[in-house]
């Protein structure tokens, strides 16, 4: 057998049960002969770590069929440079999809996601324009757009997404609710690194310097950890926990709050619905996010 015959990809895609479907149609023709078992949704854009796998084991607990879906979505970046350098190792990501017995790969090209120029918008209030929104105008309502096109192309039972994206989690809730779709969003926890660093298709982008810098970021949420939320030191405990950040070098802090984990509004009085730290800074060129649920 020549080189070129040899495809040990080929061969693991041969034996296992991992459905790679590209199409809308072909999604839904399948999903339809699967007697309306419970579906499971974890959209992603690839490039799949420890913590997309996680949900996907969540999604496997909990439903009958789970359905991954790999797109990256043009419409939610609002960075050229980042959309274009976006990781997208499609093979090693199907051979993990396979391992973990992941039921449907759903993969489409952009033309398939967006055959037309479409015009949306949805307005879901404050949410979406603070914190990240502020940072990324517009990249909620691209979310918004391709979570929405996923949800009715698959129809899911149930849909996973990482605690990671808190706020988008939140977006995405509005949308569902708003556009009245029966899907129940379940949060998963934050997969991290041994050393804290939260795991993330970005980090690959990383220097060696720049990862150790990127720690910076764990160790101010872990410092904030146990702050008494109503109280006046808290804003001592933060401004601290800012200044760890500004301190590391390599390391541009775009934002670290405390708000309320409910509408991520800063009104800290209902502490009944969770309290929450969220932070963005670049590491050298990349842009990275984490958070913790505090108290
Ligand atoms: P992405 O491919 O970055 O769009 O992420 C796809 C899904 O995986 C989203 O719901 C993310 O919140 C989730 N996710 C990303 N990183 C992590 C992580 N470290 N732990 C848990 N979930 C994650």
């Amino acid at each position: 057998m020549n080189r070129k015959q040899f495809d040990p990809l080929k061969i693991i895609r041969t034996f296992t049960a991992l459905k790679i479907l590209k199409t809308i149609a072909a999604l839904q023709k399948y999903l339809q002969q699967q007697n309306k078992k419970t579906i499971g949704l974890v959209p992603t854009m690839g490039a799949l770590h420890q913590g997309h796998l996680s949900l996907i084991a969540l999604a496997k607990a909990q439903t009958a069929i789970v359905v991954c879906s790999i797109f990256v979505n043009p419409t939610q970046f609002t960075n050229a440079l980042d959309l274009e350098k976006y990781p997208r190792p499609i093979e090693t990501d199907i051979i993990k999809l396979e391992q973990a017995e992941c039921d449907v790969l759903f993969m489409p090209e952009t033309t398939e996601m967006y055959p037309q120029k479409e015009h949306w918008h949805l307005d879901i209030g404050e949410v979406e324009h603070r914190l990240e929104g502020k940072f990324r105008p517009g990249h909620y309502q691209g979310v918004m757009q391709i979570v929405y096109k996923l949800f009715v192309a698959v129809k899911p039972d149930l849909a996973f997404f990482g605690q990671k994206d808190f706020q988008q989690f939140r977006v995405i809730e509005k949308m569902a609710e708003l556009k009245k779709l029966p899907v129940k969003l379940v949060m998963c926890p934050i997969i991290r690194e041994a050393d804290g660093l939260a795991m993330s298709s970005r980090n690959i982008h990383l220097t060696a310097e720049e990862r150790q810098h990127a720690l910076v970021l764990s160790r101010a949420l872990n410092h904030l950890k146990n702050v008494p939320v109503k109280e006046a030191s808290a804003q001592i405990i933060l401004k601290e926990a800012v200044e760890m950040i500004k301190a590391e070098p390599g390391v541009e802090l775009e934002y670290l709050e405390i708000v309320n984990a409910d509408d991520l509004s800063e009104d800290l009085s209902h502490p009944e619905k969770g309290t929450i730290a969220l932070v963005a800074a670049k590491v050298g060129q990349t842009r990275l996010i984490d958070n913790m649920i505090l108290g």
